[in-house]
């Protein structure tokens, strides 16, 4: 049953900033036209999707559940009218992200000597995960993005960086910054999903920095853990149902393109 029977207009909640409490939808503060739905909740654990430049954590009024955990998060959140640019700027090299684990080197989570990092927080509860403690967007812990681009720096040796999980798609934001960042210093980028490509398509809208994300991802391996579909036979993939994507091509031609190491 409707816990509120009335639901303010947009302009009634421009003028009063009060946050509209209509079942489980919930607007923000006047700066949403679209109300997010319980399912992006929990897949992206974001509550905002405002336009990249503007994340309102302190504004937020929203009080996430534990599944629905702020895991993206700035310590500041300015847009740039509040900000000036060199305010701004140290906001921006303060992105915080929620790891469960960095191993700094790492033979089997893609090709090469790779620099592996493992959010914290899945929505998707595969039966039989091997990571089950990464499921909790509570736990875990913060580590700015800018101090993992240090330590990525830090070894030469490196051929690539891989995101894993956890979903690094409900992080898309830091999980994004650090691909960006891995290109620039020559590095490939594997990125794991519990999502399909095709779904990550239909989200783009949802889930900020996801289509960034993808095109500054040269691999990508999706789909959930299926326990019947096990397999210690593929690499790199725990059950057969998974596949290595070319993110790039794959969104270039409209349709999956896969490929192998
Ligand atoms: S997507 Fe990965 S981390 Fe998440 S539950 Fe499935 S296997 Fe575990």
């Amino acid at each position: 049953m409707s816990k509120r029977t009335h639901v303010p207009s947009e302009e009634a909640r421009l003028m009063t900033k009060r946050t509209c409490m209509s079942s489980k939808e919930q607007h923000f503060m006047g700066k949403r036209t679209q109300t997010p739905s319980e399912e992006e909740c929990l897949t992206t654990g974001r509550i905002c999707t405002h336009g990249e430049e503007e994340h309102f954590v302190n504004k937020q009024v929203h009080i996430p559940s534990k599944e629905a955990y702020f895991v993206s998060e700035r310590i500041c959140t300015p847009s740039k009218e509040i900000h000036s640019a060199s305010k701004r700027q140290k906001c921006e090299s303060d992105l915080m992200a929620r790891l469960s684990g960095i191993v700094e080197e790492s033979i089997v989570d893609g090709p090469g000597l790779r620099f592996v990092v493992f959010f914290q927080g899945c929505p998707h509860r595969c039966r039989g995960c091997h990571n089950p403690e990464t499921h909790d967007f509570c736990k875990g812990y913060k580590k700015p993005v800018s101090k993992i681009m240090k330590d990525l720096f830090k070894n030469p040796l490196l051929s690539g960086l891989t995101l894993s999980g956890g979903e690094p798609f409900a992080q898309a934001e830091s999980a994004y910054m650090l691909a960006k960042y891995a290109h620039d210093m020559s590095l490939d980028t594997i990125t794991y999903t519990g999502f399909l490509f095709e779904e990550l398509l239909e989200k783009f809208s949802q889930i900020p920095f996801c289509a960034k994300l993808l095109r500054e991802t040269d691999t990508l391996i999706d789909g959930p853990f299926i326990l019947e579909k096990r397999t210690l036979s593929l690499r790199f993939r725990g059950s057969k149902n998974q596949r290595i994507i070319d993110p790039k091509l794959s969104l270039e031609r409209g349709v999956v393109v896969e490929k192998d190491f």
